[in-house]
């Protein structure tokens, strides 16, 4: 019998948020705040709910709110986008990825995908028959190694996936690095996934959308996510921009994969993409600190961790404790410790090249940190 994903089993991010809740452990495995967005986004999905907002949206989303996606793209980017036909409202950027991958890689095309890289890539990936072909990240601070990047490269090259800001490293790619992934795009003529969920979570330099750059827009299906933009990701919102062509490709995979996302909650997400620009930036402002919080602590520990330009991501060498294996080291952490994290190693092609890497996330709440880092003081 055939069962397709049969390998994956669940995934990582399940796997690790049991074991914290079934060893009471603070949960810095999953990347999910615990501090709820603003009241006035709420406040817009409940009255959607008693304003009898219960059936079916138009299948690409309500106008309203992919009008509000291409007022925030070029109010932000510069980037001006036709809400009718450039833009798809997905069941979270979850729904986008994967109907994007449906829609332009095939039985026997290659991928790029920046490595380390999210789960649900390779999955996507193996859904439509395609084939993952890992770029790495590299050195300490995990940047681009473009020689890499240019040798990845065959005939059977057809779309460059890219995340930015990446999880799990906490990478923001400089202009630099854009544009040597822009260079390649155009010169094999390849389709750009470019997965941007954590475009406002940058705490050093600024994001840039790929699609920005010259010859970039015509190529590239850029994706969002109001889960992590602002903080509800259990409504599952997200979005797919990008041109006509390219978007009405995503939009007939998504047709037939969830017909069309939740109708309260696009209300309440075009409202929140009408915040003031404070909300950005008190929420990068408040991550910030958690974020220097968690790396100075973990560092304090005898780990090694990186400190991110963007995300909510801390990646953390942990071999300075005499740790050898992550995957060993995560399964021991809840119980032993009462705290979650995950291994780096699922993020690799081969386990190998990340067994000494731990993700930590620091989207909590101060106290919560801190009560982690007391946890793990044993570490030291
Ligand atoms: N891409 C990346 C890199 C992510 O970390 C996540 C978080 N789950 C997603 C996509 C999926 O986003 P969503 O929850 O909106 O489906
Ligand atoms: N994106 C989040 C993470 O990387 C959540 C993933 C998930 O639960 N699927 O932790």
């Amino acid at each position: 019998r055939r069962v397709r994903l049969a390998g994956v089993g669940s995934n990582i991010f399940t796997e690790m948020s049991a074991l914290a809740v079934r060893h009471r452990a603070v949960n810095l495995a999953q990347g999910f705040p615990d501090t709820p967005g603003p009241d006035s986004v709420t406040e817009a999905a409940v009255k959607a709910l008693y304003a009898g907002q219960h059936q079916y949206p138009p299948v690409p989303g309500l106008p309203a709110l992919r009008a509000a996606v291409a007022d925030h793209q070029r109010d932000r980017y510069g980037i001006a986008l036709d809400p009718d036909c450039e833009v798809v409202i997905t069941t979270g950027a979850s729904e986008a990825l994967a109907a994007a991958l449906l829609a332009f890689a095939g039985p026997d095309d290659e991928i790029l995908v920046l490595e380390p890289y999210y789960d649900s890539y390779a999955a996507g990936a193996e859904l439509a028959g395609a084939r993952l072909v890992p770029v790495p990240l590299t050195g300490p601070e995990f940047r681009l190694d473009a020689a890499a990047l240019r040798a990845a490269v065959t005939d059977r090259t057809r779309v460059l996936l890219l995340n930015n800001p990446h999880n799990p490293t906490g990478t923001v790619l400089d202009e630099r690095e854009l544009a040597e992934l822009a260079r390649v795009a155009v010169a094999h003529d390849l389709v750009v996934i470019s997965d941007e969920v954590y475009e406002h979570l940058v705490y050093e330099g600024l994001h840039r959308p790929i699609a920005a750059l010259p010859e970039m827009f015509e190529r590239t299906v850029t994706v969002g996510s109001a889960g992590k933009t602002f903080s509800f990701t259990g409504w599952k919102v997200g979005w797919a921009t990008g041109p006509a062509d390219l978007v009405a490709g995503v939009l007939a995979v998504k047709q037939y994969l969830s017909f069309a996302s939740g109708t309260p909650f696009q209300h309440a997400v075009a409202e929140a993409l009408r915040l003031p620009d404070s909300h950005y930036t008190d929420l990068c402002g408040s991550l910030k600190a958690r974020r220097d919080l968690l790396v100075d602590g973990l560092r304090s520990l005898g780990l090694r961790p990186r400190a991110p330009e963007g995300t909510y991501f801390v990646l953390a060498d942990v071999r300075p404790l005499g740790a050898v294996d992550g995957l060993e080291f995560c399964r021991e952490l809840p119980r032993r410790y009462g705290v979650a994290a995950v291994p780096g190693q699922v993020f690799y092609a081969d386990p190998e090249a990340g067994r000494h890497l731990v993700r930590f996330v620091f989207c909590k709440r101060e106290d919560v940190l801190r009560e982690a880092l007391r946890r793990l003081a044993p570490l030291a």
